[in-house]
């Protein structure tokens, strides 16, 4: 561990080694690994997956990155321990003045997480506001169907919602709103002109739904 975490830290910032090494343990305790000033000399496989992503964050952080691109952290975790990879990963980076894009499927982390929210479908944004606008009401039928398909605990149902249909590939992206083979709201124009990002009440959706008098605006 701490090989990889010391040659970043040089790769990237003037220090000299033993100011890396101290550097590197200050991050590991920030992450939450305890007695860091021994685990750093330990090998990966001598840590749990949850504890082996505290170190990634570590790492993460180890350039004072204003930005970090977290592509689903929490994947091949356990799900006991993906919410505290995900509050850690928030705090610490508060702490350290980094900013977070998270990329992921998991609707409850992004609701419980994210400040903001921009919705992809077949490589574009779709639909881009505050999380909980997005959420509560989206405007774009896409995001709709995203949330529809959401299990709710309080209804009894035989079936899952789901969006007819399946993604198309990217070398074969319909024609006019990439959506419109599966929207239920399809109308005419779709199926020849793309939409560009439109105002849609508080967040701002690529959907002639809210072509009305608007100008087209860029996310
Ligand atoms: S532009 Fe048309 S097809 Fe695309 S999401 Fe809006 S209503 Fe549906």
């Amino acid at each position: 561990m701490g090989q990889q975490l010391v040659e970043t830290i040089q790769a990237h910032l003037p220090v000299s080694a033993a100011e890396a090494r101290a550097r590197a343990i200050n991050l590991l305790q920030d992450t939450g690994i305890s007695a860091p000033e021994q685990r750093i000399d330990h090998y990966p496989h001598q840590f749990s997956g949850g504890m082996r992503q505290r170190v990634v964050i570590a790492l993460a952080l180890a350039a004072e990155p204003k930005l970090i691109v977290a592509d689903e952290p929490t994947t091949a975790l356990d799900v006991s321990v993906q919410a505290q990879i995900i509050s850690l990963l928030k705090n610490v980076c508060a702490q350290h003045g980094a900013a977070v894009m998270l990329i992921t499927h998991d609707m409850g982390v992004i609701a419980e997480t994210c400040d903001r929210v921009a919705v992809m479908y077949a490589g574009r944004i779709a639909e881009i506001g505050p999380v909980h606008e997005v959420i509560n009401m989206p405007a774009h039928p896409y995001t709709a169907g995203l949330m529809a398909a959401i299990p709710d605990m309080t209804q009894d149902r035989e079936r899952l919602n789901q969006i007819d249909g399946a993604m198309p590939r990217l070398n074969a992206i319909p024609q006019g709103c990439a959506y419109n083979p599966r929207c239920p709201q399809v109308f005419e124009r779709c199926g020849h002109e793309r939409p560009d990002l439109l105002l849609a009440g508080a967040t701002r959706a690529a959907c002639w739904l809210h072509a009305k008098d608007q100008q087209g605006v860029t996310a």
